[in-house]
């Protein structure tokens, strides 16, 4: 995710607890989503999903699905009555240990307010897009899930849409007549990442080192697109060219879709294989070079959360800090190495950090680090969407690049997605595998700068015998954290 925005509004349903998060993932190991939308239906759209799973052990759970009509669901076969939908939880209760299937049959609401499956119809040319934006625990707005973010599986899609109109998700896509599509099964993920974009899209596609490329954007806007498809597909390349020569995992997925979609909340979110950005990124008139730099950051941004948080992905949302500091440290650095924006590292000291000091200084700070206890629920994690998670945080991790030397790091960074690949980590799991790759105690000084809050203050430290007649206060300067 790049950016803030209006992220999230939550309504009176319950939200998961990291309790109940823990406890389903200790009973479940989700397989597989198999899941049909079918978008020709008019003002609502139909979803049927299967989802694989295996009970390590009797027990009860739920899933989640915030329907307009749930019509039916079974487990392995049997009716489960809809009427015992409460909220957005549809109890599975009394399940054996091993395999087990259930089917979900629902008709869902689009949404106005850029969380689940967005419609929007473009006052240009009456043209209709949808896209879904799914972060946090919005995909039960789409179809039913285990809606958390270490129940990793594999989701496989199929999209009825309309004539004339082109269907992106994760994975590849297929059109089979009749507007039917499918995609390609995405390898492990989680529920948050899963996207469709769908819409008579204006498309410019590439390939590059055998993988496809696509940039889109809807129909009104193809002639502004078409101006900057080269720089943005230039600065695409570059930074995945520069990512496989700090990474030595190879780009997890098997195509990079970015599309500018219309009245996104935040900046752009990084779902595997396509992400999504605002469309303002569009530019419509003449912009400054600043402005071309803060969108290539924000490619570069995302691109770096394909491996930071798609590839291995946080645990619970107490680590979401860390999956933003990476991608907005990784970012700037990437473009700057990469790219005609050599200077990224200014306007992160003028634009980005002055948003971490203030935040820090302020009686609500918190350390970039929260104490899981603080993120008790998926509500909660919002609230720590700010200057510290991405800005400070990004700051001590460039710090610690320069203690630890970039070699050890990405020696470190290479361990981690090694070890958690297709999986799941948390911070401990991070600083364990940095500390493989060098002498320094980075447990330590994790818990310096990232357990702590407050701006520096740098202290003289013996002060010098004062003059007569001169001030007797000890000089102190404050400092900034690094
Ligand atoms: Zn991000």
């Amino acid at each position: 995710m790049y950016g803030t925005g209006a992220i999230g509004q939550h309504g009176p349903m319950p939200v998961l607890t990291h309790d109940e998060a823990q406890t389903r993932a200790q009973l479940l190991d989700v397989r597989r989503y198999s899941v049909e939308l079918d978008l020709t239906t008019g003002e609502t759209f139909e979803s049927r999903t299967v989802i694989g799973f295996t009970a390590r052990a009797a027990g009860d759970t739920f899933v989640e699905l915030k329907p307009a009509t749930l019509r039916s669901a079974t487990l392995d076969g049997r009716h489960l009555d809809p009427e015992r939908l409460d909220g957005n939880r549809l109890p599975l209760t009394g399940l054996t240990e091993g395999e087990h299937e259930l089917r979900i049959d629902a008709t869902m609401h689009y949404s106005r307010t850029g969380e689940g499956m967005h419609r929007f119809t473009d006052p240009a040319d009456g043209e209709t897009y949808v896209y879904t934006q799914l972060f946090l625990d919005d995909v039960q707005r789409v179809f039913a899930a285990f809606d958390q973010p270490d129940l990793k599986a594999v989701f496989a899609l199929t999209v009825t849409a309309p004539d004339g109109w082109t269907v992106l998700a994760n994975g590849v896509t297929t059109h089979h007549g009749d507007g039917r599509w499918t995609a390609a099964p995405t390898p492990r993920i989680p529920t948050y990442l899963v996207a469709v974009a769908a819409g008579p899209w204006h498309s410019v596609r590439t390939e590059h080192r055998g993988l496809p490329f696509g940039i889109h954007c809807r129909r009104s806007l193809a002639r502004h697109l078409d101006e900057d498809a080269d720089e943005i597909l230039d600065i695409t390349r570059q930074c995945y060219d520069r990512y496989h020569e700090k990474f030595e995992e190879p780009y997890p997925f098997d195509s990079y879709d970015q599309a500018f979609v219309p009245e996104f909340n935040a900046g752009a979110m990084e779902n595997p294989g396509l992400v999504t950005f605002r469309d303002e990124f569009v530019y419509r008139s003449a912009v400054t070079d600043t402005e071309r730099q803060t969108r290539a950051m924000v490619i570069a941004h995302e691109m770096a959360h394909m491996w930071f948080g798609d590839l291995v992905t946080l645990r619970w949302w107490d680590d979401i800090w860390l999956n933003e500091s990476f991608a907005e440290y990784m970012g700037y650095q990437t473009l700057t190495e990469a790219t005609r924006f050599t200077d990224t590292w200014t306007d992160f000291g003028i634009g980005r950090k002055s948003w971490g000091y203030d935040a820090d200084q302020r009686p609500s700070t918190h350390p970039v680090a929260p104490d899981p206890d603080k993120v008790p629920d998926t509500a909660s994690a919002l609230l720590n969407f700010d200057g510290i998670s991405y800005a400070k945080g990004a700051s001590a991790l460039r710090q610690l690049v320069a203690w630890l030397g970039e070699k050890d790091f990405l020696a470190g960074i290479n361990t981690h997605f090694a070890r958690h690949r297709f999986g799941n980590a948390t911070l401990v799991d991070f600083l364990d595998s940095l500390a493989e790759a060098t002498d320094r105690d980075v447990h330590t000084w994790a818990a310096a700068w990232l357990r702590t809050t407050g701006v520096d203050t740098l202290t003289r430290g013996s002060p010098p015998k004062p003059a007569p007649g001169a001030s007797t206060s000890t000089a102190t300067a404050a400092a900034r954290t690094a």
